[in-house]
C-alpha cells in the first residue's frame, strides 16, 4: 500500500509503537497529516522537538517536570507528611483529577517484574528511602496497581518503609461506581468483601 513511499512507511511504522494504533489507524494519521498545511506540520514539529528538549523528570518526585521540580513539588501548600507511591506519571494524574488527595507523590518508575529484568535497582526506589530518612512524612500511601506486579512492588515497598514511616496504607480495592455485583470478577468480589469498612 505505501509501496514506492518510504517515508509514509518509516512513519508508519513510528506511529504503531503508540498504545492502542495499529497500522491502519497510523495511516489514517499520516495521511490526515499529508492533507494539512505546511505550517501545521511544522508545529507538530516543534512540539515535539520541545518535548524531547525541555520535559525530563522532577529531582524529587521523578514525575515529568519542565524545570529541576515538578509543579507538585515546587508548590508549598501540598501536605509534606502525606506521600503517595505511584508507579507511572500518568497514575499521578489520575489522582490528582480525583481532587482528595493533598500530599506529595512518588513516582516510582515502573513496578517489580523480575522476569522482564525489572528489579528494584530499575525503580526509584532510593530517593524514596532518603526521602522517608528525612523524617517529614508521617503517611506513605501506596497507589501502586492491583496487578500481580504492583502487588509485589507494594509489598516490597511497605517493608522498605515500615521502620520509617509510622502508617504505610494501601488504596482501596473493590466494587467500581456504576458496577454491579453480577457483572464483577471474582477476585474483585474477593477483595472488596476482604476489604469492606464500617458504615
Ligand atoms: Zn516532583
Amino acid at each position: 500500500m505505501t509501496a514506492g513511499l518510504p517515508s509514509v512507511e518509516r512513519a508508519i511504522q513510528l506511529f504503531v509503537r503508540f498504545p492502542g494504533i495499529g497500522r491502519k489507524s497510523a495511516q489514517r494519521m499520516i495521511h490526515h497529516l499529508l492533507r494539512r498545511e505546511r505550517g501545521e506540520v511544522e508545529q507538530l514539529l516543534q512540539a515535539l522537538q520541545a518535548l524531547a528538549d525541555r520535559v525530563g523528570h522532577c529531582a524529587i518526585c521523578h514525575n515529568l517536570a519542565e524545570a529541576e521540580q515538578c509543579w507538585i513539588c515546587s508548590d508549598t501548600r501540598r501536605e509534606a507528611h502525606l506521600l503517595c507511591i505511584v508507579e507511572e506519571p500518568m497514575d499521578l494524574l489520575s489522582i490528582e483529577r480525583a481532587g482528595l488527595f493533598r500530599g506529595r507523590y512518588h513516582v516510582l518508575g515502573g513496578r517489580l517484574n523480575p522476569l522482564g529484568g525489572v528489579g528494584p535497582e530499575q525503580l526509584n526506589l532510593a530517593t524514596l528511602e532518603s526521602r522517608l530518612r528525612a523524617g517529614q512524612t508521617t503517611e506513605l500511601i501506596i497507589a501502586t496497581n492491583p496487578t500481580v506486579e504492583g502487588e509485589a512492588t507494594a509489598h516490597y515497598v511497605n517493608q522498605m518503609a515500615a521502620p520509617l514511616v509510622s502508617r504505610v496504607t494501601r488504596l482501596a480495592y473493590g466494587m467500581p461506581m456504576g458496577g454491579e455485583l453480577e457483572y464483577l470478577d471474582e477476585s474483585t468480589v474477593y477483595q472488596a468483601l476482604a476489604g469492606r469498612r464500617n458504615f
